[in-house]
């Protein structure tokens, strides 16, 4: 496989939040991690089938090795400074609906937490 930019992007989140994890673990006494549920904003431009496969890396030999990975993706959320509109972004269209302003503030979209972890 390929060692890009982008593939290290993912890596160094999963390996940033896999410490988390684990240490969460341990605190609710789970010896076995079922499944991670992550909450991660569109702005992280996450491609789903890379971080799978550093998850999947990084859970290796670990209390997490057969853990289910699920990713909640949160949409890019944008209000308006110019008239308080809130909107989402699509097509990379970074201007108000309804105003056309692009005098915008990011109100959702940069998440990137652990929701849960599920384990016996
Ligand atoms: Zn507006």
């Amino acid at each position: 496989m390929l060692t890009t930019d982008r593939t290290m992007h993912e890596i160094a989140i999963v390996e940033n939040t896999f410490r988390i994890i684990l240490e969460v673990a341990r605190q609710q006494e789970i010896s076995k991690i079922n499944r991670v549920n992550f909450l991660i904003g569109e702005m992280h431009g996450i491609v789903p089938g890379i971080f799978h496969h550093a998850f999947e890396s990084a859970a290796a030999e670990t209390i997490a090795e057969e853990a289910d990975l699920n990713l909640e993706i949160v949409p890019i959320k944008m209000k308006c400074n110019h008239c308080g509109h809130t909107f989402f972004i699509q097509n990379s269209e970074y201007q108000c609906h309804q105003c056309k302003s692009i005098d915008l503030e990011l109100i959702g979209g940069k998440e990137l937490t652990i929701k849960s972890i599920e384990g016996e």
